[in-house]
């Protein structure tokens, strides 16, 4: 009973997809909705020391699972391949 999930419904920040979501879970990402980027975040990309103002106006954007699995995967490039990469490449005729 008292571990009950509420769960909310609410936009991925990154796809816009809208999706349903426990808030206490759900991966998060700050985001300064003056530049739509994380507060520190510019424009172009480069990172700077973040202003209070800046991060007293952020507000949580929540992730949904998809973009979250994606982000993920494209960490893995930076990882050399699971040894059973070899064996199933080589499985064929
Ligand atoms: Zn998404």
């Amino acid at each position: 009973m008292a571990d009950e999930q509420i769960t909310t419904i609410g936009g991925c920040y990154v796809c816009k997809r809208t999706f349903t979501f426990t808030p206490a879970s759900v991966m998060k990402v700050m985001i300064d909705p003056e530049t739509g980027l994380p507060p520190g975040v510019t424009v172009w990309g480069a990172f700077r020391e973040p202003t209070p103002e800046a991060t007293a106006r952020s507000v949580e954007r929540p992730i949904c699972p998809d973009c979250v699995a994606r982000a993920e995967r494209l960490g893995e490039f930076a990882q050399p391949p699971p040894p059973s990469f070899d064996t199933w490449r080589s499985g064929g005729p």
